[in-house]
């Protein structure tokens, strides 16, 4: 037996988030039929309003509703110190842990051969244009997770950025090998910014 093709629609679209199978998206979409009829509404205009409001920050590559984002218009922030993560979401992490004052960089991701992942696909080159452009940058902080990949990707900035006479810091590692940012408390990932080591 056949699911009516709008559920079956709806199980295929639930299947297309990460780490979600036939199974769990057959429970989801379930579970949305059972939603108040508000609800979903409010669900499906979240979803569009999310894709179609949100741009990348022309200078830091931050999800924001206006370009530049909140922090690249914000003066009163330390305009030496650029921290590098991996995705949107960690400057998020960073912020709540309201010890870190100066500039981020969102890479998009880390350098993977397996996935295909080079250089060209993150966001590096405007890094260094960003560098090159700015001599108050004095320090480049180098927060991608302590994964394999985040490790390469954190040596691979160091040697383009190194040259230019620019410190480059890694996070100290109160975070454990292959963790997430994501999944640091906050005081560990306070004494990872404290004790970062010059690459
Ligand atoms: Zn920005």
């Amino acid at each position: 037996m056949q699911y009516p093709e709008p559920i079956a629609q709806l199980i295929d679209s639930y299947m297309k988030l990460p780490g979600i199978g036939q199974k769990t998206a057959t429970r989801l979409a379930f579970f949305t039929i059972d939603m108040q009829g508000d609800d979903v509404t409010r669900f499906a205009k979240s979803l569009i309003s999310a894709k179609q409001d949100l741009r990348f920050c022309s200078i830091c590559g931050n999800i924001t509703e206006e370009d530049p984002c909140d922090i690249c218009r914000d003066k009163t922030r330390d305009q030496s110190q650029v921290l590098v993560v991996e995705q949107a979401k960690d400057i998020m992490i960073m912020e709540n842990m309201r010890e870190y004052h100066g500039l981020y960089h969102v890479l998009n991701g880390v350098l993977s051969p397996i996935e295909g992942k080079g250089p060209e696909d993150l966001n590096i080159a405007s890094l260094l244009k960003r560098l090159q452009q700015n001599d108050a940058i004095k320090e480049v902080i180098v927060a991608t997770n302590a994964t394999p990949e985040g490790e390469a990707t954190a040596m691979y900035l160091s040697r383009l950025i190194k040259p230019s006479g620019i410190k480059v810091t890694r996070l100290a590692h109160g975070l454990s090998v292959g963790s997430d940012i994501e999944y640091a408390d906050e005081m560990t990932l306070f004494k990872a910014v404290e004790g970062r080591t010059e690459m």
